[in-house]
């Protein structure tokens, strides 16, 4: 490993964050550490909350199992259900719970022969449009699910589709739907609806758990990037993940010289470069603009130019003491993942997915 491109994951920071969600709403939390664990690592995520998590939430049967090999022996929910009936043997035998969204899952699951009864989690679609039944639907099959021979419980979800957005009522309007449905139904002991985002900035919509116990969701809390991008609680989460990595050259640009592909940035004065080894093919984002910011050897600086494939171009002009071998965190305490998220057009989600390559490097003072 002697490319310098590294990725440091804090387990502590990630068992911090899901502690601190466990104390924002009453209940329990199920940790989604879906797409290997937002680019975190699943498994190690996963081990890291061994003695505490109430569950683990993931996208398919394959990231489920990759847990239940590893030894996990927690709750694991299955996000998105089965997407074949072929699955379900398997789910039963994993003991793995399963959301339910569609009525074609509901009826392939009424219609299996299985080794035992499942735990499930109906979903419905309160307003985002992307997954679960309609409130008309709903109460229909939660009516043939309930005390089927297949299903050992049922756990009513909904997701909401702006709760990072506070100046929106869809999630009061989502929320009330939500209430309205489970009211009619046989009474039901627990309800899942709180993303990391409802955790953190929705307290008002924590009426809708009076007499049952709430699972919350969270996600993105748990890696340490706020999903409001603006709020001020950033602070009260610990990032996950230091992206980092050496400067490998230096450049002394004049006054006009333009610098990367494209010649994209062109020096207004007499500046002094440092080429970092990283680039798109390790994640960092090639929208990133010029002034993103970067931090070398600790100091507050800026991205300039093009993002390349395999480097990037940092402003060293104000840091005479850095150079060859300098240090260069693209994101992680110094730098917020969602600082760079927002000067590239995206959010902090799609730059942890997205990192790859780089040498992955797991601390955990507990196991030390
Ligand atoms: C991914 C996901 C979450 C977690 O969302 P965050 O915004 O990362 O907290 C919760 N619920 C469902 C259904 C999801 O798919």
């Amino acid at each position: 490993m002697s490319r310098p491109t590294t990725v440091q994951i804090r387990l502590d920071a990630f068992r911090h964050n899901y502690r601190l969600a466990k104390t924002l709403w009453p209940g329990k939390a199920m940790a989604v550490i879906k797409a290997n664990a937002y680019g975190h690592g699943a498994v190690h995520c996963a081990r890291a909350l061994s003695q505490e998590a109430d569950g683990f939430a993931v996208s398919s049967l394959e990231e489920a199992m990759q847990l239940r090999d590893a030894g996990v022996r927690q709750p694991i929910l299955l996000l998105e259900g089965f997407f074949a009936e072929a699955e379900l043997k398997c789910i039963a035998e994993q003991d793995l719970w399963l959301v339910l969204h569609a009525q074609w899952q509901v009826d392939a699951l009424l219609a299996a022969s299985l080794p035992c009864a499942l735990q499930v989690w109906l979903k419905m679609d309160s307003g985002m449009h992307r997954l679960g039944l309609s409130p008309k639907d709903y109460q229909f099959a939660y009516q043939q699910l309930s005390g089927h021979k297949n299903v050992a419980s049922i756990v009513p979800m909904t997701h909401l589709a702006n709760a990072d957005n506070l100046d929106s009522d869809h999630s009061n309007q989502q929320a009330a739907l939500f209430q309205r449905t489970l009211a009619n139904l046989a009474p039901c002991h627990a309800s899942s609806l709180a993303n990391s985002a409802a955790l953190l900035a929705w307290p008002q919509l924590q009426p809708i758990l009076h007499n049952h116990e709430h699972w919350s969701r969270p996600g993105i809390m748990l890696y340490g990037a706020h999903p409001n991008i603006a709020s001020s609680q950033a602070s009260v989460l610990e990032p996950v993940m230091q992206f980092s990595s050496r400067i490998i050259a230096l450049r002394h640009l004049e006054k006009g010289d333009a610098i990367g592909y494209g010649s994209l940035y062109q020096a207004e004065q007499a500046m002094r470069v440092g080429v970092v080894a990283c680039g798109y093919a390790d994640g960092y984002p090639r929208s990133a603009k010029t002034g993103t910011p970067i931090a070398v050897d600790g100091h507050i600086t800026r991205l300039l130019g093009r993002v390349s494939m395999d480097m990037l171009y940092v402003d060293l002009t104000a840091i005479p003491s850095a150079g060859i071998h300098s240090h260069v965190e693209l994101w992680g305490k110094q730098v917020s993942a969602n600082t760079v998220a927002q000067s590239a057009g995206t959010i902090a989600y799609e730059l942890f997915c997205n990192v790859k390559r780089a040498h992955f490097d797991y601390f955990d003072p507990a196991n030390i």
